[in-house]
């Protein structure tokens, strides 16, 4: 499936023109309108990438309210995974929200959430019997993940890895690695969170088994297994820089784990639901986790956010320890069934891999002619580039800011990323054009050029 610009959008959001389109400069008057309004009325913690006032999105574009139509690379940091406003999702939205909008599944249960576990159950890598309990949002699950670990082992430590990036509540604030801007005059942070180096092949030149014998050398001696309830990491981190471990690092950390007793728990909210090109990341490493965290691309855009793994784990929390007012929602239910449905019947997982072939080949090509970018990572529609000095290995923020202004003034929506700010990472929407994708990485290529 490779998706022209005459391709109608049936893959995504109202009928959108597939193009960019500038009629104003960005941002535009009405959109300024808005930041205004913003500045007043919205937290000054809340912060913004794209200064527009967005009113529609689909395919590949985000429109905003001055009519200029930007090229989508982020995908709301990898929410719309197959699209904005996917018509499968909008019509089992509407017909749901038609039907009831909320019981509290505590308090009187109904069919979508029981499907939804069902899928993830179905879904998630492992083929031992598994238990889902869905939640709001990404950190929320992670939380819940940490909770059922502890209550299944008794113990209390967990252990993140430098660049980890689980979330802004409180528990994940201490899980998440970077201070500024996640933590910063935010604590105290929860006790019994450990932090153990990761395999940064790019940085560290470890082999996965040295980079998993520092790691696991670290946690036998700060904290010693038996205390030990989780590890948990995300198989290619985020927000930390979109690192991939070096092979086998992964697997030796999951065999440690296995062998201690402790909860291995994978942290998919960014790279899970088809992302990489497989439904989870874990399995482009060959790891079986036994909790998986989900959320981002699972619903659609709606928000919903679940835990999966071993039944034996899942179940150790005793009946009324697990839950939430809003968790598993019915009409993110419904969004989650359209959007897995639209998963295994529209070759997502294809055009994912797709598009991480076409990335991949563009950005090692400018990698060629500009040493500055030091790195290309990534897998499938998940891919990224670091910037650094091409003989110190330095990172350079500030080129990489640079790029994404002029990327973004040039509408072309990109993301950074990274421990050092200095990764731009490419998370397009599955329903995006290749020629949108190519106009992208020009103007990308064209900002950098520039800088
Ligand atoms: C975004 C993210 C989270 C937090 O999800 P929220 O829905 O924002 O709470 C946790 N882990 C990872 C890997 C993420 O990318």
């Amino acid at each position: 499936m490779s998706l022209g610009l005459d391709t109608p959008v049936s893959l995504g959001g109202p009928t959108l023109e597939q193009r960019r389109r500038l009629v104003t400069s960005i941002p535009g008057p009405r959109s300024e309108q808005l930041l205004a309004r913003k500045a007043a009325a919205v937290a000054a913690g809340v912060g913004h990438t794209v200064p527009i006032e967005a009113v529609a999105a689909g395919g590949g574009v985000v429109v905003d309210a001055d009519g200029n139509s930007l090229i989508d690379l982020g995908s709301g940091i990898a929410v719309t995974t197959l699209g904005n406003a996917h018509p499968k999702v909008v019509a089992a939205i509407a017909a749901q929200a038609a039907q009831f909008t909320h019981t509290c599944f505590m308090i009187s249960p109904y069919e979508g959430y029981v499907a939804v576990a069902e899928a993830l159950n179905r879904l998630t890598p492992g083929d031992f019997e598994k238990r889902s309990a869905l939640f709001n949002s990404g950190a929320e699950a992670v939380e819940n993940a940490v909770k059922i670990a502890r209550k299944f082992t008794g113990r209390q430590a967990v252990v993140a890895f430098d660049h980890a990036y689980h979330g802004r509540t409180n528990l994940t604030m201490g899980l998440t690695a970077k201070s500024m801007p996640y933590k910063s005059g935010f604590g105290p942070f929860a006790a019994e969170i450990y932090r153990a180096p990761m395999s940064y092949p790019y940085r560290d030149g470890l082999t996965g088994a040295e980079a998993a014998s520092r790691a696991i050398s670290l946690m036998e001696k700060q904290i010693g297994a038996d205390n030990l309830a989780a590890v948990i990491i995300e198989p290619i981190q985020g927000e930390g820089g979109f690192i991939v471990p070096a092979d086998g690092f992964l697997p030796a950390i999951v065999d440690w784990c296995r062998a201690n007793g402790v909860v291995f728990v994978a942290d998919e909210v960014q790279s899970g639901f088809g992302r990489t090109g497989v439904m989870f990341a874990s399995e482009l490493f060959g790891i079986v986790p036994d909790l998986v965290a989900t959320a981002k691309g699972i619903a659609g855009g709606m928000p919903l956010a679940g835990v999966t793994g071993r039944a034996e784990i899942m179940d150790a929390p005793h009946t009324g320890g697990l839950g939430g007012t809003y968790g598993g929602n019915p009409v993110a239910c419904a969004a989650a069934l359209a959007a897995i449905e639209a998963f295994e019947t529209e070759g997502l997982l294809e055009r994912a891999l797709e598009i991480g072939t076409l990335l991949r080949s563009r950005l090692t090509e400018l990698q060629a002619s500009d040493p500055r970018i030091g790195d290309v990572r990534g897998h499938g529609a998940m891919m990224a580039m670091e910037f650094a000095d091409p003989v110190t290995q330095a990172p350079d923020a500030a080129l990489t800011a640079a790029v994404a202004r002029a990327a973004i003034a040039e509408g072309v929506i990109v993301l950074t990323c990274g421990t050092y700010g200095n990764v731009i990472r490419f998370l397009p929407p599955l329903t995006i054009s290749d020629e949108l994708l190519h106009e992208g990485l020009d103007i990308v290529a064209a900002a950098l050029a520039a800088n």
